[in-house]
C-alpha cells in the first residue's frame, strides 16, 4: 500500500468503519448505492434504474460531472480510433452509454461536432449542458439523487460492505445497499473500508491541471492561425519555451491543447501543469497538496491567458471566463483488483473474452514539460471485468478512473468515454448480481460482456 503523505506531514486516518449495529439514522435501504456522480456514477445509476432497481446516488457537489465538469476537462475523449492516415471521418469504436450521452448533449446544443486531436477525434462540451444532461439521465423514478453529501465511511460486516456513512450539513446518516458502486474517482469507499490500493508510479501520479475557458476570442482568426488540430503545433510549443525562458511568463508546460467550445468565441484551454511551488509532485488525495494545486493553478491560468493574448492571433481581446471549480485530477488511487489492466495490455492492443469496455485512446501521460502521447493506431484494447472488482470485500464494485490499472495503462483508460463504459458495465453487473442472487465477484466477465452487448455496447461489432 502506498502512503499518501510526504515527510513532515501527518498520516491521516484511512479507515472509517461502522458495524451493522451502528445506531446511526438510516436514510434508506436501496438495491444499490452509487458513490460519486461523475461520468461513471451517472452511467451506473441510470443503468441500474433502467433495469428496474432502486438506486441512491450520493455526490459531494451540487451537480454531476466530476472531473468532466468540476474539473472542466471539457471533452469526451475515447470514442474514436486514431489513425496515421489522418482520415477526415472519425471512425467510432465506443458506443453504449457514451453514445447515448453524446446524443443527448448534441440534441441540447451542448457539444461540438468531432474535433481533431492529433491522430484521433474528440467532442468539446459545455459544462452546464453536461450537468443538465446528467440531471435528465438521473430523473428516473427509481433513482434518488443526493447532492451536497460526502461519503466518508463504510458499514461493514466482516468483509461484506453493507452500506456507506454519509456526512452532510444535516449531520450523519447511513445508506444501505445490496451493492455499493464506488464511482468516487478516488476509490473513497474501498479506501475507507481499509482496502489496499496503488498510486501511480511508486506514489507519483500524473500532474493535475487547472483548465480554463477563454471568451471573446476571434475564432476565425484563431483557427486560421492555429489550424484544425487541437494539439498545439511545434511552433507554438517553441514560442511557449521561449516565453518561459525569457522570464516574463511562468509557463511550465510547453505542449498544450485548445478546443473551440459549443459557445461562440470561446476556447477551452488545457495548458497548465500543477506541481508544488517547491517543485514537488502533488498527490491530489492529500488536501494539503490539492490546496497547493488550486493556488498554483489559478496563478498559471493567468500566465497562460496572458501568453495567449500576447502571442496567439485571435486571442488579443480575450478574457478568462472561468476555471474549473477545482483543479482537475487525472489520477489518485487505483484499487487492487482481482484483475489489472497492464501497460502491456494497452500497448499490445489486447482483446479478451471478459473485456467489458473498449479503448482506442492513446497513452496520454501528463508528466513533465511535454505530455507523452503513444497512439494505438487503427486498433483498440479491452478492459477486463476483474479490474472493477476489489481483491477483497463483498458487494462492492468500482466504476471509473480508480479501477485496477498500471500507471501508463491508466493514462489511456481514464478518459470520459471509457468511464461511461465502466459505469455502464458496473450497472449491468450490479443489476445481474441483485437479480440472480450471485455475488458480484463471482460473475463472469464473458457474461457481463454479453449483457452489455444486449444493452447497446456493441463490443463485438
Ligand atoms: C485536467 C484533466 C483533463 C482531462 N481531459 C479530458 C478530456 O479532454 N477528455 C476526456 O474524455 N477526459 C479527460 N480527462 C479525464 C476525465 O475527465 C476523467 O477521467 C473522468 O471524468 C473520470 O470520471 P469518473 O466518473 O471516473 O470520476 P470523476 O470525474 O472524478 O467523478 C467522481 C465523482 O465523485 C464525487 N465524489 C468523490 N468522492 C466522493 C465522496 N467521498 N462522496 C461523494 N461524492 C464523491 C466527485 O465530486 C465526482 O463528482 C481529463 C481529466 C483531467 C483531470
Amino acid at each position: 500500500m502506498t502512503t499518501e503523505t510526504g515527510a513532515g506531514k501527518i498520516q491521516w486516518q484511512q479507515q472509517n468503519l461502522v458495524p451493522p449495529d451502528h445506531g446511526l439514522p438510516v436514510l434508506g435501504e436501496f438495491d444499490a448505492v452509487v458513490v460519486g456522480s461523475g461520468a461513471a456514477g451517472v452511467a451506473a445509476a441510470e443503468t441500474l434504474a433502467r433495469k428496474g432497481h432502486s438506486v441512491l446516488i450520493v455526490e459531494r457537489y451540487g451537480f454531476s460531472g466530476g472531473n468532466a465538469v468540476a474539473g472542466l476537462s471539457g471533452t469526451i475523449c475515447g470514442m474514436y480510433m486514431s489513425s496515421e492516415r489522418h482520415s477526415n471521418r472519425p471512425e467510432q469504436a465506443v458506443f453504449g452509454f457514451a453514445e447515448r450521452f453524446r446524443e443527448v448533449m448534441q440534441a441540447a446544443g451542448g457539444i461540438t461536432t468531432a474535433q481533431r486531436y492529433g491522430r484521433t477525434w474528440t467532442h468539446c462540451h459545455d459544462p452546464l449542458a453536461w450537468r443538465e444532461a446528467a440531471d435528465r439521465f438521473l430523473s428516473l423514478d427509481a433513482i434518488k439523487v443526493l447532492y451536497h453529501c460526502m461519503v466518508q465511511g463504510v458499514v461493514m460486516e466482516d468483509d461484506i460492505v453493507r452500506g456507506v456513512v454519509i456526512d452532510s450539513k444535516a449531520g450523519r446518516a447511513v445508506a444501505l445497499g445490496k451493492i455499493i458502486v464506488d464511482a468516487s474517482g478516488d476509490a473513497d469507499v474501498a479506501f475507507r473500508a481499509g482496502m489496499d490500493y496503488t498510486s501511480g508510479q511508486d506514489g507519483t501520479v500524473q500532474n493535475p491541471t487547472m483548465i480554463f475557458r477563454l471568451s471573446d476570442v476571434d475564432l476565425d482568426r484563431f483557427l486560421a492561425n492555429w489550424g484544425s488540430d487541437t494539439i498545439c503545433s511545434a511552433e507554438v510549443t517553441q514560442a511557449i519555451i521561449d516565453a518561459n525562458a525569457s522570464g516574463s511568463y511562468d509557463l511550465p508546460r510547453a505542449k498544450i491543447w485548445i478546443f473551440p467550445t459549443p459557445r461562440p468565441g470561446q476556447l477551452l484551454v488545457n495548458a497548465t501543469r500543477l506541481v508544488g511551488r517547491d517543485g514537488r509532485e502533488l498527490y491530489p488525495a492529500d488536501p494539503e497538496d490539492l490546496t497547493e494545486a488550486e493556488l498554483v493553478g489559478r496563478h498559471q491560468v493567468r500566465e497562460y491567458a496572458r501568453f495567449l493574448r500576447d502571442k496567439i492571433p485571435g486571442c488579443e481581446q480575450s478574457f478568462v471566463n472561468d476555471t474549473g471549480v477545482q483543479a482537475g485530477i487525472r489520477q489518485s488511487r487505483s484499487i487492487v483488483g482481482i484483475d489489472r489492466l497492464t501497460n502491456d495490455d494497452v500497448v499490445g492492443r489486447r482483446k479478451r473474452p471478459d473485456g467489458i469496455v473498449r479503448s482506442p485512446w492513446p497513452i496520454e501521460l501528463h508528466s513533465g514539460e511535454k505530455p507523452k502521447l503513444e497512439w494505438l493506431d487503427d486498433d483498440y484494447y479491452e478492459v477486463p471485468y476483474g479490474a472493477l472488482i476489489p481483491e477483497v470485500g463483498e458487494n462492492l464494485i468500482i466504476a471509473g478512473r480508480c479501477l485496477s490499472a498500471e500507471h501508463e495503462a491508466l493514462a489511456s483508460c481514464r478518459v470520459t468515454a471509457q468511464c461511461f463504459g465502466y459505469g455502464h458495465a458496473a450497472g449491468i453487473a450490479a443489476a445481474e448480481a441483485i437479480t440472480s442472487g450471485t455475488s458480484i465477484r463471482n460473475l463472469q466477465g464473458e457474461h457481463i460482456r454479453e449483457l452489455l452487448n444486449g444493452d447497446g455496447a456493441r463490443l463485438d461489432g
